[in-house]
């Protein structure tokens, strides 16, 4: 079974390759090295979330991104905050 975009933000972020650069209160901006490449992924809060990797949609970068700075402004672990992000 192909490995779910939930699981290798988990694998991303166990690997150390989130690196949040700005996080303030609308705007997450961040560098994720993935598997191929390094990716800028910049979220605005409530607004878009964009990732600079080839993928459509959501992608596990984002998803990475997004546990790692809910994890620092609310102390849940990233496997908590995957597991209720919805797809
Ligand atoms: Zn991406």
């Amino acid at each position: 079974m192909p490995e779910s975009i939930h699981e290798k933000a988990l694998r991303l972020i166990g690997a150390g390759a989130v690196t949040i650069r700005f996080q303030g209160d609308h705007v997450i901006d961040a560098d994720v090295h993935g598997d191929h490449d390094t990716y800028p992924v910049v979220i605005e809060i409530g607004d878009r979330e964009r990732c600079m990797c080839p993928a459509s949609g959501d992608c596990s970068h984002l998803l990475a991104v997004l546990a790692v700075a809910l994890q620092r402004n609310t102390g849940l672990p990233p496997a908590v905050t995957l597991g209720k992000v919805g797809v």
